[in-house]
């Protein structure tokens, strides 16, 4: 499995599980718990997963997949920002972990930027960190000069990574959030790396660049997503087939041929626009 490095040197899986719409019918959370497995077991060892999916719901089916083998996994969580004041973080990381089954996460993100201001959430992030109760935090949802702001403010150096939506129909990163992560040696996760499975996976030029490495389309989405070395990527699925699908992706390297073939469908931006979010 390639590894991506966080700014403090700690190496990650680059390919990771994302779990939203995991957990919200108790019919099938042994088969989403059996799937999280299969893909720890495959090294997609670094799990997704946030308080806000079926409201608890998805870091329960985590907690039932990492137990008796917390220390495998790479836990990542969020808090939402209606959450995120002083006292809050330090209450719904303790709800978090209490789902998990775990006494530390590894990375504790803030959903998006929002309700506090943002010294706060830090400084909760940081006690949370000298407390032993994470190991990292970072950001999601954060554009450039949300970025710029944390990086001035006191430890926000600190930030491990900033999850945003990134996949070839979505490439808005690439004009300057994106430059200005790796000039920071800052990895970005990708979220919703296959599109969510719908238009995307339907491209011709991913079908074209899928037959020429005897896959599919999902694997070229997802080796893309990856083709920098610096991105971690966390594609969702609860089905065994594609699990097993996205694990093999790992391994797909795109040639520059391949990756002019998506350009040319997938136009990298000319302009800033504002990030893109779900
Ligand atoms: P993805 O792009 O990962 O797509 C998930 C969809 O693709 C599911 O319907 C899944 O179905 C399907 N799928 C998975 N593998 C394949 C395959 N090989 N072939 C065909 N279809 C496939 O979307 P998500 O929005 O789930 O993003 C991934 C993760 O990122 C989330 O689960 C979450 O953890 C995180 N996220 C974070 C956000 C944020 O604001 N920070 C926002 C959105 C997502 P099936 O399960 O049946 O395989």
């Amino acid at each position: 499995m390639p590894t991506v490095l966080l700014p403090d040197g700690t190496s990650v899986p680059a390919l990771g599980q994302g779990t939203w719409h995991m957990g919200e019918s108790a019919a099938r959370a042994a088969s989403e718990e059996a799937v999280l497995r299969d893909g720890i077991a495959r090294g997609l060892s670094l799990i997704d997963t946030a308080e806000m999916y079926a409201d608890g719901g998805a870091e329960r089916v985590v907690g039932a997949a990492v137990k008796g083998q917390r220390e495998r996994v790479f836990l990542v969580s969020k808090i939402m920002p209606q959450n995120a004041s002083a006292a809050g973080v330090a209450r719904h990381c303790e709800a978090s972990l209490k789902r998990l089954g775990t006494d530390y996460l590894d990375l504790y993100l803030l959903h998006w930027p929002g309700s506090y201001p943002l010294e706060q959430t830090i400084a909760a992030f940081e006690r949370l960190r000298e407390a032993g109760k994470i190991r990292h935090w970072g950001v999601s949802n954060f554009d450039l000069a949300d970025m710029e702001e944390v990086f001035a403010m006191p430890h926000g150096t600190n930030c491990a990574t900033n999850q945003v939506l990134y996949h070839p129909d979505e490439r808005g990163i690439e004009f300057d959030l994106l430059p200005w992560s790796r000039d920071k040696k800052l990895p970005v996760m990708a979220y919703s790396p296959l599109g969510q499975a719908g238009r995307l996976l339907r491209s011709p030029a991913l079908k074209a660049v899928a037959q020429r490495h005897g896959a599919t389309p999902a694997q070229i989405a997802i080796a893309w997503s990856l083709r920098d070395g610096n991105t971690i990527s966390i594609p969702k699925s609860a089905d065994p087939a594609h699990l097993r699908e996205n694990a093999q992706a790992a391994s797909i390297r795109l040639s520059e041929a391949d990756l002019a073939e998506i350009d040319r469908t997938h136009r990298p931006p000319a302009r800033k626009t504002s990030l893109a979010m779900l």
